[in-house]
């Protein structure tokens, strides 16, 4: 017979061998995973007693808590969907997504409460609003004394199927509108395996979850490392400060986050020069790094340094730099390879091809959208057939992702074609302008677009954040840097100084707002 690949089985495993083991550190709230077990199943006993059923949507508005990672479990146990909710998004949004999604039930954080009271009646849908409460004082249903209520006995499940949509997460919105993407428990119990693989996740393991779990590379990630027992925090602010005393405290030994937060943990670090005792690997994901950061992470840290690459509609995962160590190359390579997004994981097949569906050349110039086949692509996109025919063709997922292929099989990703500059004829990879413009010692933060231009068709523009006390440095410095530093007409030719750049709450610099601000300042 065969064994449906459900998700509830990695806490079922967790408990029995690691149920007397305390593994979830929240900020006020630690518990071992039997404890955890039992406050899942009076969860999922609450849900039933509301009405929730197999296939109901079930929203949660939350920051990293003790309380949103029991939420996977606990609608998962009912065989429902859980729609985790971007907590820096509008209220609008909430409107759409609450909508477009039907959801019964909504969870949000108290601190985010105030986000939801204005718009709550226009939720055409969302039946109960429950408050995780800190202090007991809201005029909703409070979570402590509301989950308190329900029994700890094991909950009898539904009957789950495999391909059954477990959650429905709604994209970023980097290029336009969030689409629902619809994951099932087959999608994400094959990506946890893989990925717990490759990342050699162990009971030894403690993780601070930095990125967002309500965004799917941080929702990913507490099932392969409660399936092996790991330790895993869960903090509501994840300032440097706030991880660097937490990777030392609770001796951290692996972090998964975007390369915009490395960034400010690299600032930190040049501040207070911190270094941990014990191994820590960093997994970096949602875009690509600069090449700079690997060898400072690796060679300055002492951290290992992981890219990964995915997206939603992929579980996310798809592919990752590993360094082969029968592959002789030196420091200098292994750090340009590093920062590749790498080879395919176990279980997933990525090509780059061009126009007409055919592999680009390896280890030449070649440039092609890389396409995805494999256990995580997702079933499609919520009631969004068109966009689900057009994404996923012939069987594979187009990544709307540009990129290369070395001698080694690895992917580098030059760019998403949205965002490729096109300047004479010739594609500009506008990632590969911003790796140098963070190798300038003035430079924080840099993220760059194409701009029309008279005689290219297209030119690169710098949004450029300036370290402190750097304020010195102006346009024509930073022009000839890269005019230095690059072939020159992948140069930069104008700038513009801020004091921020727009940014997803998973750390994903958002160029769409870029490209708005710069047409609403040239006219
Ligand atoms: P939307 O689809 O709503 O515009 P989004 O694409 O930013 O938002 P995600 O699914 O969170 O939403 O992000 C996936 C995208 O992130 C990929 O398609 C790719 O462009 C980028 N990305 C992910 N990993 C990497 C990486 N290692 N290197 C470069 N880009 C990456
Ligand atoms: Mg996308």
């Amino acid at each position: 017979m065969k064994v449906p690949l459900i998700l509830t089985e990695f806490l079922d495993r967790a408990v029995r061998l690691y149920g007397d083991k305390e593994a979830i550190y929240g900020d006020t709230l630690t518990l071992t995973y039997n404890q955890l077990n039992k406050r899942v199943n009076q969860l999922s006993h609450g849900l039933e007693s509301i009405g929730v059923q197999k296939g109901d949507r079930v929203a949660y508005l939350a920051p990293n808590t003790v309380e949103m990672l029991e939420g996977f479990y606990g609608v998962y146990q009912l065989n429902a969907i859980m729609v985790p909710l971007n907590i820096r998004l509008q209220p609008n949004d909430y409107v759409f997504i609450l909508n477009h999604s039907e959801s019964k039930v909504l969870f949000v954080d108290q601190e985010l409460y105030r986000l939801i009271q204005p718009i709550k009646d226009q939720l055409v849908t969302v039946e109960t609003i429950i408050v995780h409460d800190m202090d007991g004082d809201t005029t909703e249903i409070g979570y402590d004394n509301w989950l308190a209520s329900f029994p700890e006995e094991s909950f009898c499940r539904e009957e789950i199927d495999e391909e059954d949509v477990c959650s429905l997460l709604y994209t970023s919105g980097t290029t336009g509108d969030p689409k629902g993407v619809m994951l099932t428990h087959r999608n994400n119990y094959l990506h946890a395996l893989s990925t717990m693989h490759h990342l050699r996740v162990s009971d030894q393991d403690t993780l601070i979850h930095v990125l967002p779990m309500f965004h799917v590379n941080g929702w990913g990630s507490p099932f392969y490392y409660t399936a092996n027992g790991a330790k895993q925090l869960c903090l509501r602010k994840t300032t440097p400060e706030v991880i660097f005393q937490a990777m030392e405290k609770y001796k951290v030994s692996i972090v998964h986050m975007a390369p915009t937060v490395l960034n400010s943990l690299m600032q930190y670090y040049d501040q207070y020069q911190t270094k941990f005792s014990h191994p820590i690997r960093v997994v970096i994901a949602g875009s690509a790094p600069p090449p700079a950061f690997v060898s400072k992470v690796e060679a300055e840290m002492g951290w290992d340094f992981i890219q990964v690459y995915g997206m939603t509609e992929s579980s996310p995962l798809s592919t990752i730099s590993q360094i082969r160590s029968h592959i002789q190359i030196n420091e200098k390579e292994t750090y340009r390879m590093k920062a590749k997004a790498g080879y395919q994981m176990i279980g997933s097949q990525v090509k780059v091809v061009d126009e007409y569906g055919a592999e680009v050349a390896s280890n030449s110039k070649d440039i092609g959208e890389v396409v995805v086949r494999s256990h995580g692509v997702m079933k499609g996109y919520w009631k969004n057939e068109k966009a689900t025919a057009e994404t996923i063709r012939d069987g594979w997922l187009h990544t709307g992702d540009m990129g290369t292929v070395d001698q080694y099989g690895n992917i580098d990703i030059v760019d998403r074609k949205k965002d490729i500059i096109i300047s004479g004829g010739e594609n500009i990879s506008s990632i590969e302008i911003e790796g140098v413009l963070y190798e300038h010692p003035a430079i924080l933060e840099a993220a760059v677009i194409a701009v029309p231009h008279e005689k290219w068709g297209e030119t690169p523009h710098a949004f450029i954040v300036l370290k402190e006390g750097m304020d010195g440095v102006n346009e024509k410095d930073i022009i000839a840097f890269t005019r230095e530093n690059m072939a020159h007409f992948k140069a930069i030719t104008s700038v513009t100084f801020t004091n921020e750049l727009p940014k997803t709450a998973s750390g994903k610099i958002q160029k769409i707002h870029l490209r708005n601000d710069y047409w609403a300042t040239s006219g």
